[in-house]
């Protein structure tokens, strides 16, 4: 595996059509990839990518330009992101003050968050902070005390936050179990999911998944007055019901953004569309110092199997990145450890949606929580399909 450093590449052949479909764009801005954490499963840990730079080292004004030339028209949101992006705040408040019109994210462990100056705090419309479960759990995968820590520093913020707490959890182990995730729903105002990309998935473990995931969707269904407010159950219900939202701010592409309006930039300034992928050098779709940009190369591929699945109505794709590296780069490993088995899941969570008739459940609500199913603003922070 080639290291980030040594790679920076000619700017590619300019694909075909827009470099953004739709209109908005989500700037997903790497503070730094610096972290005070080293989670078992870090993502971008993948190819020597976490450490592999410090802070950001392109100027304001090259972000500015940028965002002029290239972005000029869009409904631009930004996501700060890491590393641990609160280890960069002066990169954080910067970007706020000579952009004070667009909105902003937080993808954070949380254990700094306490530190957030209010003006930044109360800029933000949503704050993702990782969580993977209980305390067991959590402090297994992240280290002594985290739980707590994370917890301490909610309940700290909670007053100074305008927007909204998510639970992000990668669902990494398949002892996470149903009260652990009901659980946060007292401290969040939505929990998603994404189930973790690494080999996860033997046959008990699966077993283990279905029967906490079908408990999850007894209990959403179970409530009319009050919302169980559970990202990937509430976008997949919202795409059974409304079918055509899943495709409508993507173009019919995944929902996860990759293939159409995310643009994740590394410290140094380069743009890729997954943060999962920055190792790979044909990934590069942009640069800010070098102010291009092109299409995203993450799109679906004759050779990924969605269009013949019985879920594509809904899933629309689901995680591109699995689906490149099993179908594309064909990883035939990567396949049936990892990519099948999460498709499976997927299909099963549609299946235990269908028993409970979402849309005569859906029919049944009063119209607020019909407005959170169809249009909850979170869903343009996250991939909506787990
Ligand atoms: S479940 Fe898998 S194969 Fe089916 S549409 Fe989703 S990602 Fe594609
Ligand atoms: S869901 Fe999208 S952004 Fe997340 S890892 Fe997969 S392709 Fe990348």
């Amino acid at each position: 595996m080639q290291t980030i450093e040594l790679i920076r590449q000619a700017k590619p052949a300019q694909q075909s059509g827009p470099a953004i479909v739709g209109s908005r764009v989500e700037l997903q801005l790497l503070t730094t990839l610096r972290c005070n954490l080293k989670c078992t499963y870090c993502s971008i840990a993948e190819g020597d990518v976490r450490e592999s730079q410090g802070n950001v080292n392109y100027s304001p004004e090259a972000l500015d330009r940028f965002i002029a030339t290239q972005l000029d028209g869009y409904d631009v949101y930004v996501t700060f992101y890491g590393g641990e992006p609160t280890l960069n705040r002066s990169f954080i408040r910067d970007v706020m003050q000579r952009h004070p019109h667009f909105r902003y994210q937080l993808q954070t462990n949380g254990t700094l968050l306490d530190d957030l100056p209010d003006e930044v705090l109360k800029r933000l419309s949503n704050i993702l902070v990782s969580i993977d479960g209980g305390e067991t759990v959590t402090d297994g995968f992240r280290g002594r005390g985290i739980y707590r820590q994370v917890l301490k520093n909610l309940e700290a913020v909670r007053e100074r936050v305008d927007g909204t707490l998510t639970a992000r959890v990668t669902w990494s182990s398949s002892d996470i179990g149903f009260d652990e995730l009901a659980q946060l729903c007292e401290r969040f105002d939505y929990v998603y999911f994404q189930f973790v990309a690494g080999e996860a998935y033997a046959a008990a473990d699966m077993e283990k998944r279905k029967a906490v995931l079908r408990q999850l969707i007894d209990r959403f269904f179970a409530s009319r007055d009050t919302l169980f407010p559970f990202i990937p159950i509430m976008g997949m219900v919202r795409n059974k019901v409304m079918p055509k939202r899943a495709e409508e701010l993507y173009d019919g592409h995944t929902q996860c953004r990759v293939s159409t309006h995310i643009l994740n930039v590394m410290p140094d300034g380069r743009i890729y569309p997954c943060p999962d992928l920055m190792h790979l050098p044909h990934m590069l779709q942009g640069d800010i110092k070098e102010n291009w940009l092109r299409r995203s190369p993450l799109q679906r591929d004759p050779a990924m199997p969605c269009e013949d699945c019985e879920a594509f109505a809904w899933c629309r794709g689901n995680c591109m990145k699995n689906l490149y590296l099993a179908y594309v780069e064909n990883d035939k490993n990567y396949r049936e450890k990892v990519t099948d088995p999460i498709c499976e899941l997927v299909r099963f969570m549609g299946e235990e949606i269908d028993r409970h008739d979402p849309q005569a459940w859906f029919a049944s609500l009063p119209l607020a929580l019909r407005r959170q199913i169809t249009d909850c603003e979170v869903y343009e922070y996250v991939e909506i399909m787990p």
